[in-house]
């Protein structure tokens, strides 16, 4: 479509970033853009406008920037999920796998009630352990999930299946092979 092609263009490929062999999805292009950052945006939160969406959960880092739009943009609150040992108040944590190894997120207990709807957000979905990880903490505190989105797909690291298999409603724009 369109929208793809124009996000295609913004989005920047960075070769053997930060590891060889990797090609890393540079998205502060596309932020930097003003049109390509507002159509991503208003394409994210289309199907949501009016459904009472309470909040909206980013993952640190640039799910927060995708968030804090798409919050302001549905008249919903912002919920920081972030590394291990950054938020001051009481947590709830879940290790999560990485590519090599584990690591830890959190978010505060208080930030989200049983029974909020919440849509999940984050740049890219590749192996899906990072966003299965916020899944787990976003469940644990009782939120109804109404949906995870990304900007960017790298299906063949099926991602998207494992989230789907969680019963979660996966949304992106863009994928590369
Ligand atoms: P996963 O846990 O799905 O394997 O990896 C996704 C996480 O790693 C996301 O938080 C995402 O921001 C980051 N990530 C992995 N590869 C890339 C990439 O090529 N570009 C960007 N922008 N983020 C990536």
């Amino acid at each position: 479509t369109d929208l793809e092609n124009e996000l295609r263009a913004a989005i920047r490929t960075i070769p053997d970033y930060p590891k060889p062999g990797i090609l890393f999805r540079d998205i502060t292009t596309l932020l930097g853009a003003p049109r390509a950052f507002r159509r991503s945006i208003d394409e994210l939160v289309h199907p949501y406008a009016g459904l009472q969406v309470s909040k909206i959960a980013g993952i640190e880092a640039r799910g927060f920037i995708l968030g804090g739009a798409m919050a302001h943009q549905l008249s919903a609150g912002f919920v920081p999920i972030r590394k291990k040992g950054k938020l001051p108040h009481d947590t709830v944590r879940v290790a999560y796998s990485l590519e090599y190894g584990v690591d830890e997120m959190e978010m505060h207990r208080d930030a989200i009630m049983e029974g909020e709807s919440v849509i999940l957000v984050d740049d890219l979905i590749a192996t899906g352990g990072t966003a299965e990880g916020a899944v787990k903490l976003l469940r644990q505190m009782g939120a109804n999930i109404v949906a995870a989105c990304f900007v960017i797909d790298l299906p063949d690291l099926g991602g998207r299946k494992k989230l789907e298999d969680l019963g979660v409603q996966v949304r992106t724009l863009v994928s590369y092979e």
